[in-house]
């Protein structure tokens, strides 16, 4: 048996509820046919697909037919970025693209992919706290300009973005909008009608359903290029055998994360502030990174000066905590977090910052016990610290 660990790591995924485990059990022993079948095997399992269909559909205030089941929200924003690009054909006069300079990789990396392809994309600054300014997506918009993506939620920071007002700018421009919607769901509401938007895209696993299943929302009408040939499977926009444990597990997670959410949102807000309000308050030289005034309930982006990010990730993992650092680290280089750099530019403090999501297994013991395992955990490591070693004694001259 796994000894008990304090996960604050539900921005990266989230474990399968109970619910969702009772829910797809039958389709995993029982009920083993093919959604496409005309057969009772397969009838059974069609009905529960589309059964999940609606219930993702009601979460967003969509209709069953504008949602599309794929493979993640990595998959459904390739889908509308390069489904978007792929429709224009050669003679694309509407070949500008506007995101933002704090999109998660599956966004932002296709954009860059799609500027060495000939598209122009502007990426929209952010200020200190990360929040956008609409009079920058204004002045970037040109005749040519067929496409808005920008994310809800950041998932780094937290911050939630003016949707419905860039919703609003998109349609009196005649501009597509895209939503990266990953970190909004099951956290603050998601209505496609009042965003406004033609595009959206959710991850079953950011909500306590599985790893492996996406749904992408297109507006009734919206037409994208599809990025696979195949099948005829949700209506020939997306070909392959349907992920039908992921599909049904998605439609129950979302029915209940959304059924939930005001009560859990409140819950979960107030184990962050006192997590929050104990590091400020006990560990010196901590800052907050992102908009406290502006973010999700489950998430705290905090700075701890003078030490690294994945020393501090690596240490409280020892002590049994999961959480994650802004650097996205790969074997051989540490790079900065391109969002924490977007910021203020600071790479100490893209360095140094520290990601505690918090989620529906949180109490308040857990927050306790990191707050204090935090607290030996920066001394020690600052004890280290040439750099805080000079800034301690340069204060005292
Ligand atoms: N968009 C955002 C904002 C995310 O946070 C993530 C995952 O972390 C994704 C997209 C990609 O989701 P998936 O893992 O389903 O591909």
């Amino acid at each position: 048996m796994m000894t008990h660990r304090i996960y604050f790591d539900n921005s990266a995924t989230t474990p399968v509820r109970k619910e969702v485990v009772d829910e797809i059990m039958p389709f995993l022993t029982e009920l083993g046919g093919n959604p496409s079948s005309r057969h009772w095997e397969g009838r059974v399992v069609r009905t529960a697909v589309e059964q999940a269909r609606e219930k993702v559909a009601a979460a967003l205030n969509a209709d069953p037919a504008e949602i599309y089941f794929n493979s993640c929200a990595s998959e459904g924003n390739n889908t509308v970025l390069r489904g978007y690009m792929l429709g224009l054909g050669k003679n694309a006069k509407k070949n500008h693209i506007i995101t933002t300079s704090v999109e998660h990789p599956s966004i932002f990396n296709t954009a860059a992919a799609l500027e060495k392809e000939g598209f122009e994309v502007t990426y929209l600054p952010v200020d200190g706290k990360g929040n956008l300014n609409l009079d920058d997506l204004r002045n970037a918009i040109k005749e040519n300009t067929g496409l808005i993506s920008t994310m809800f939620v950041n998932n780094e920071i937290g911050n939630i973005y003016p949707v419905e007002e860039i919703g609003k700018i998109a349609r009196e421009h005649n501009i597509l909008f895209h939503v990266d919607a990953v970190q909004a769901v099951g956290k603050i509401h998601v209505d496609v009608k009042k965003i406004g938007c033609d595009f959206l895209t959710v991850s079953a696993h950011k909500f306590y359903g599985l790893k492996g299943v996406g749904a992408l929302f297109v507006k009734r009408g919206r037409v994208l290029k599809n990025l696979l040939t195949g099948g005829h499977q949700e209506k020939g926009k997306r070909p392959g055998t349907e992920n039908v444990v992921g599909i049904i597990g998605m439609g129950k997670a979302i029915e209940l994360a959304v059924a939930e959410l005001d009560d859990e949102a409140k819950r979960v807000a107030a184990l962050r502030d006192h997590l929050e309000q104990r590091v400020l308050a006990e560990i010196p030289y901590t800052r907050v990174v992102g908009d406290p005034s502006h973010r999700v309930p489950t998430l705290s982006n905090i700075s701890f000066r003078f030490v690294e990010g994945e020393g501090i990730l690596l240490k409280l993992d020892t002590e049994g905590i999961a959480v994650s650092t802004g650097s996205a680290c790969s074997s051989s280089d540490l790079k900065a977090s391109h969002v924490i750099m977007a910021l203020n530019g600071d790479p100490e403090e893209a360095h140094s910052s520290i990601r505690f999501s918090l989620g529906k297994h949180s109490t308040l013991e857990d927050v306790d016990y990191t707050v204090d395992t935090l607290k030996s955990t920066i001394s020690l490591l600052r004890s280290f610290s040439p750099i805080y070693d000079e800034f301690v004694n340069a204060d005292k001259h």
